[in-house]
């Protein structure tokens, strides 16, 4: 004999019954099956929701009776054939009116008591137990119905009563000893007390009838079919990663249904645990799949967390004062007066100072908690020396649940380092002495974050995902995303790192997916996008609060810049080829490398010189080994490098720079590379990087450029001016040639001063023979001192400084 329970979804229409009969029908081969169905899925909320409208005189209590009867009338048309239909379906409706009664009278009394509410909801596994018996009778002839009322007994704890094990077990096994049904079907979660009158087990109480029968018959087996595949590492809904636990044992599957896996109701385990059945949960909508085998036997697993939970909903309260150190008796009077009012404690907490207790309780019971508490705590805070108690709602607890934890060391120090890396912030910690469980509250709006992060950490094989929220998709941009759409495969298998894109916004439109957006089409998916605002951008990755959050800024914008504060202070890493950040006040420069290491928020800016090339990186590196830069000679201008490589006498200044604009290799207003002002900002960031302090305006800038040419205002004019001056950059070109020398835009760092500007480099100077757009940067250190440190390479250039990009993003994936 077994017994299968089919809870809600698995019954929620016509179609899912007819699986569940199927799957029955199988089993039943050969053995007997008694069948505990749950209620069709929401109509206990439905049932509920109607009774307490009623009882607050609203009258739209009739409105969902009305959905109620409809839904099972329609199940019911839909299993049964239409001839054999009239007698049931006024059956139904003859439950429905007393149903109707009872409401009625609620909404006349204006009151709903435990005890009406328990009847009321009973209606819900007493229709559906109904209809499906029914709909059996048309596959397996020989199946029939029982009302579990009458078998199992409880006391008169409405809304959850206790179970009269004696009574129960002897009425179960008496009935079964007489009955020859091959297939028994009967409704879930209710009950009735000794003298008859109805009772619930409590809310998803239908997977605890299962085991009251399952134990009183002492059968091989009990299988409770749900809506996923078994229970999982986390719940499925929340951690997209999570997978089915294929072997579990009665106390972790305790452990973690006690701390909200709701796929099994907690009190389920213990009337098979004492006969040792095995309990099997399994998919309805997925049969062939294993499922999770929960038993006595405790399996060997490398890892030794074997879930992540959590509970919503829940308050802390704090009870302190200097009269509850050395009192002795203080916690036996607050667990008391919790007891006397039903309040379920979930949660301890007590600072071996014995100044406070803390305890989590649902939000639900916080007012009456809170009430019962200072009362019973009168005389000593109005003496001063207990405070009133301090009460914070709307936590979560989560928990990492595994029998093998208590021989592992460093789990905790893993799971808060992990919730501490991703500014997740713990308001409590607990840790019972069987190590089964280890517990913190946190901010509800972190729960989700909390549970990947956790999930990642201890069950993804190191797989860390990246989550980037990209402002500006121009040339650059464009680039980024084609590499990442690129690399992705590769690195998922090869580095672990899932890398989406979440988030994509242009100067007009801004668009969001929570899921990822395909890269494939991200062109036309950004064009349906809403209208692009810089503060709801924020406030939407801020909300999204996923974990590794990455804000890229491939704009080169003044506004974008000053938003790194906020993302930073949330939590939010921030990686930008844009310059202006970097190089504008120190003290907003130092500010945003505070802000970065105080929320554990990398904030890089590899691209800001040198595009692709590993020049900050590298300055990192010296300094953090101990290395002093005391000199720096770079040529950090790809635009301009570009142009004096290629103005001479076949090209005028005025085309040259036009080509680089063209090619991409200039800042969208050239003016910004022709000043000078670019490499400046270039050099500052070095010379920052490096340890200095320095401001921009004390950077000596010899510019080359014509005071009028700077002072045009847009790319047309700037262009004519080139033309009018186009002697005076002849002149220059001329004395280069004469002196044998080439033009080369140098930035120079030395005895704490800096300059720029155009220099003639003799044929002897490294300098000498850089290429097209490239860079070239030389680091005198104290341990590089005669022969510099050199870095060189393209240093301009769409895809080049689109792979520097990248190389931060990577670089905050492996850290
Ligand atoms: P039923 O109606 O079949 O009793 P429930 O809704 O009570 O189903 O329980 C199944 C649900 O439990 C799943 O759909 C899932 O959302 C939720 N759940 C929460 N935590 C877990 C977990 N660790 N493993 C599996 N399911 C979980
Ligand atoms: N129908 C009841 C509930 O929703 C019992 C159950 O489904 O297990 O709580
Ligand atoms: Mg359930």
């Amino acid at each position: 004999m077994k017994v299968l329970k089919f809870g809600g979804t698995s019954v929620a229409n016509a179609q899912n019954i007819k699986l569940m009969m199927s799957i029955v029908k199988i089993q039943s081969q050969g053995q007997q099956i008694l069948v505990v169905v749950s209620a069709f899925s929401k109509v206990t909320d439905m049932l509920q929701l109607a009774s307490q409208k009623a009882a607050h005189g609203d009258e739209n209590y009739k409105t969902i009776l009305v959905e109620i009867e409809k839904k099972h009338l329609d199940v019911l048309k839909e299993l049964i054939p239409i001839q054999e239909q009239s007698g049931l379906l006024s059956h139904v409706k003859r439950i429905i009116n007393h149903l109707e009664t009872l409401l009625d009278g609620c909404y006349l009394l204006g009151e709903l008591s435990a005890r009406t509410s328990d009847t009321i909801l009973s209606f819900g596994e007493l229709l559906s137990s109904f209809i499906i018996s029914e709909g059996m009778q048309q596959i397996i002839p020989n199946s029939g119905y029982k009302d579990s009322r009458e078998l199992i007994k409880t006391n008169a704890d409405f809304g959850k009563a206790t179970v009269n094990f004696e009574v129960t077990n002897k009425l179960i096994n008496e009935f079964f000893e007489s009955n020859d049904k091959q297939v028994v079907v009967m409704p879930g979660f209710i009950a009735a007390s000794l003298d008859g009158i109805n009772t619930t087990l409590g809310r998803g109480g239908s997977d605890y009838t299962a085991a009251i029968l399952a134990g009183a018959l002492n059968v091989k087996e009990l299988e409770i079919w749900t809506d996923v595949n078994g229970m999982f590492t986390a719940n499925p809904k929340i951690v997209k990663q999570a997978k089915p636990i294929a072997y579990i044992s009665y106390q972790e599957a305790m452990e973690l249904s006690h701390f909200g896996a709701k796929v099994l109701y907690p009190p389920t385990i213990q009337p098979v645990l004492r006969k040792n059945i095995p309990i099997l949960i399994k998919n309805t909508f997925e049969p062939e799949a294993e499922g999770t085998y929960i038993s006595n036997q405790i399996t060997a697993s490398s890892n030794p967390v074997k879930g992540i939970t959590h509970i919503d909903a829940i308050t802390l309260i704090t009870l302190e004062g200097s009269g509850m150190i050395g009192v002795s008796g203080s916690s036996k009077r607050l667990f008391e007066v919790l007891s006397h009012h039903k309040i379920n404690v979930i949660f301890i907490t007590q600072a071996s100072s014995e100044h406070s207790i803390c305890i989590g309780i649902l939000n639900s019971d916080a007012a009456l908690a809170e009430n019962a508490i200072n009362a019973a705590f009168e005389i000593e805070i109005l003496q001063n020396k207990v405070n009133p108690c301090i009460v914070e709602q709307n936590l979560c607890i989560i928990a990492l649940v595994g029998e093998n934890m208590k021989n592992h060391q460093g789990l905790s120090g893993r799971m808060f380092s992990t919730l501490g890396k991703n500014n997740v912030n713990i308001r409590a910690i607990a840790q019972g002495a069987s190590e089964r469980n280890i517990s913190a509250v946190i901010n509800e709006r972190d729960v989700k974050k909390a549970l990947n992060v956790l999930h990642e950490n201890f069950f993804e094989e190191n797989t860390k995902q990246l989550n980037l929220f990209v402002m500006g998709v121009g040339n650059v941009g464009e680039k980024f995303i084609e590499q990442i759409h690129q690399q992705k495969k590769f690195l998922k298998e090869k580095l672990k790192i899932n890398l989406r894109v979440i988030a994509l916004s242009n100067s007009r439109k801004m668009y969001f997916d929570e899921d990822g957006i395909s890269l494939k089409d991200w062109k036309f998916v950004l064009e349906t996008g809403e209208e692009a605002n810089q503060n709801l951008f924020f406030e939407q990755i801020k909300n999204l609060n996923l974990r590794n959050s990455i804000f890229v800024d491939i704009t080169a914008n003044e506004s974008v810049s000053q938003t790194y504060e906020h993302y930073l202070k949330n939590n939010i890493a921030v990686v930008t080829c844009n310059k202006i950040a970097c190089a504008s006040g120190y003290e907003n420069y130092k500010k945003l490398k505070k802000l970065s290491r105080q929320y554990n928020a990398p904030f890089l800016f590899e691209t800001n010189v040198g595009a692709g090339l590993p020049i900050i990186d590298t300055v990192k590196n010296l300094v953090a080994s101990g290395d002093k830069v005391n000199k720096i000679q770079a040529v950090l201008s790809g635009s301009l490098n570009f142009i004096f490589n290629n103005f001479d006498e076949n090209n005028t200044f005025h085309d040259v720079v036009k080509e680089a604009g063209v090619q991409g290799f200039t800042e969208p207003d050239p003016k910004i590379d022709l000043s000078g002002i670019d490499v400046a900002r270039k050099i500052l960031i070095l010379i920052r990087e490096s340890g200095y302090k320095m401001e921009i305006d004390e950077i000596v800038n010899e510019s080359f450029m014509p005071a009028e040419c700077l002072e045009t205002t847009n790319n047309e004019a700037f262009f004519k001016s080139l033309q009018t001056h186009a002697a005076h950059f002849e002149s220059i070109y001329k004395e280069a040639l004469s002196k044998e020398s080439r033009l080369k835009y140098v930035a120079q760092f030395e005895d704490g001063k800096a300059n720029v500007g155009l220099r003639f480099i003799p044929k002897d100077h490294p300098f000498y023979n850089l290429e097209g757009k490239d860079n070239i940067v030389l680091f005198f250190t104290d341990r590089y001192v005669d022969q510099p440190l050199l870095i060189k390479g393209a240093g301009a250039g769409a895809a080049v400084t689109a792979s520097g990009i990248f190389a931060d993003v990577i670089r905050i994936g492996n850290i």
